[in-house]
């Protein structure tokens, strides 16, 4: 039986990013960055004025103070979208607005409050001695054209796409979105929403893998349930065939019903179906055609662990993202938690104390336990062969939710 990691290992070196598309920038959220981004100009563009003041040559004003001020002759003024035509000369000041470009001449900016209104119109008092550069952001002083501003594989978010817009693109290259098929197997499922019958329970499971699947950047495409027959399983798998990944949930264990795996094997391939892990032990990961096909346990929370181990990787791989896998952090466990001979991840709760980080599991872990699921912000890594762990011991846990 494989551990996490050699499952995990074997998935991903199955598998390659996607081609990139072009989006409009406020349809890049949450999309991957499939090129880098290079500033073809500086950020500034041009050296301009952090204040509203007076533009000036910081030589004129040495010693200035409120109690001997320097009067210089104001010659114009330059508002944010504005460009000052001439060059400022020795005496002169420039009314100067902040983001308005610095006139040629001058090297500083006096801020408003550090002023005062002359005896005539066109004089105005400095009280104040500045540096060169004062209140001046120099023009490449953010970001220098020619850098890399974002590197490909970088999840888009607000100040990447702020960064986009800065430099000038409308546009920018992402990881097209993975098509994700989802296969739901089992006699007993009923969609929500219609009269449940005697032994019947609604499907949850793609739904769940659905939203799942969007979260982390893909396109699910929800299939009819396939009922407990081969034909039915086999006349999904065909539905799914332009898929970029097909996901299955139940009929992967060593019941009768569990046919997935030999239909799975019958069209395709089967790399491994053994993972050792709790909840979640039956998972089959194989390909038809050249599609991969993870075949997810039919129990609710083994269906969403499972997708977290290993096909959350798998679709953030083809997405092209640099970061894969989930961070982990050590926490401490507010009570005892059992082992078996697998390898446990338990949800839990976490409580962010001054002493580090706490862990509460969210109530019995039963794999057909949903509530169980609600709620949860971390999965606690129990080691394989550790035995049980303690009250107040740490352990290390995925975020869920970064
Ligand atoms: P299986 O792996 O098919 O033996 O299913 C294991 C358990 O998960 C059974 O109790 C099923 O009824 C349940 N189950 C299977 N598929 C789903 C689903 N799509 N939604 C909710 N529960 C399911
Ligand atoms: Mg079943």
């Amino acid at each position: 039986m494989l551990t996490v990691e050699e499952a995990q290992a074997r998935i991903l070196a199955e598998v390659a990013p996607l081609a990139s598309e072009q989006v409009a920038l406020d349809e890049a959220l949450g999309r991957v960055l499939a090129a880098d981004l290079v500033a073809p100009l500086d950020l500034p563009p041009f050296t301009n004025s952090s204040m509203d003041g007076y533009a000036v040559r910081a030589g004129d004003i040495q010693g200035a103070s409120a109690a001997a001020p320097v009067a210089l002759r104001l010659v114009g003024q330059v508002p944010a979208g504005g460009v000052f035509a001439g060059t400022l000369a020795a005496g002169e000041a420039i009314r100067i607005f902040t983001g308005a470009p610095l006139p040629a001449g001058a090297d500083a900016v006096v801020q408003q409050e550090l002023t005062a209104p002359g005896d005539a119109a066109e004089i105005v008092q400095m009280h104040a001695a500045l540096p060169i550069g004062a209140n001046v952001r120099a023009a490449g002083s953010d970001i220098r054209a020619g850098t890399v501003v974002v590197p490909r594989g970088t999840d888009l978010g607000a100040p990447e796409i702020a960064v986009a817009a800065a430099i000038g693109l409308g546009t920018v290259a992402v990881t097209r979105r993975p098509r994700v098929a989802i296969v739901s197997t089992g006699d007993e499922l009923v969609a929500p929403g219609a009269p449940l019958g005697p032994g019947q329970i609604y499907n949850s499971n793609a739904p769940m893998l659905a939203a799942a699947a969007r979260a982390a950047g893909g396109e699910p495409v929800i299939l009819p349930v396939a009922r407990d027959t081969a034909g039915e399983i086999r006349a999904r798998f065909a539905e799914a065939g332009e898929a970029d990944l097909i996901l299955t949930s139940g009929g992967v264990s060593v019941g009768d019903f569990d046919l997935v795996r030999d239909v799975l094997a019958s069209l395709g391939q089967i790399d491994f179906w053994r993972v050792n892990v709790r909840p979640g032990k039956p998972l089959a990961f194989g390909r038809l055609g050249t599609v991969p096909l993870i075949g997810l346990p039919g129990n609710p929370v083994s269906a969403a662990v499972t997708f977290e181990l290993f096909a959350r990787p798998l679709l953030r791989r083809i997405l092209g993202g640099t970061a894969l896998y989930r961070p982990q952090i050590p926490v401490r466990l507010a009570a005892e938690v059992a082992q078996g001979d697998r390898r446990h991840y338990a949800r839990a709760r976490l409580r962010f104390t001054e002493d580090g980080t706490l862990a509460e599991l969210t109530g019995d872990q039963g794999s057909h336990r949903l509530a169980s699921l609600v709620g949860s912000e971390a999965l606690v890594i129990i080691p394989e062969g550790t035995g049980s762990l303690a009250a107040g011991s740490v352990a290390m846990a995925l975020l869920l939710h970064v």
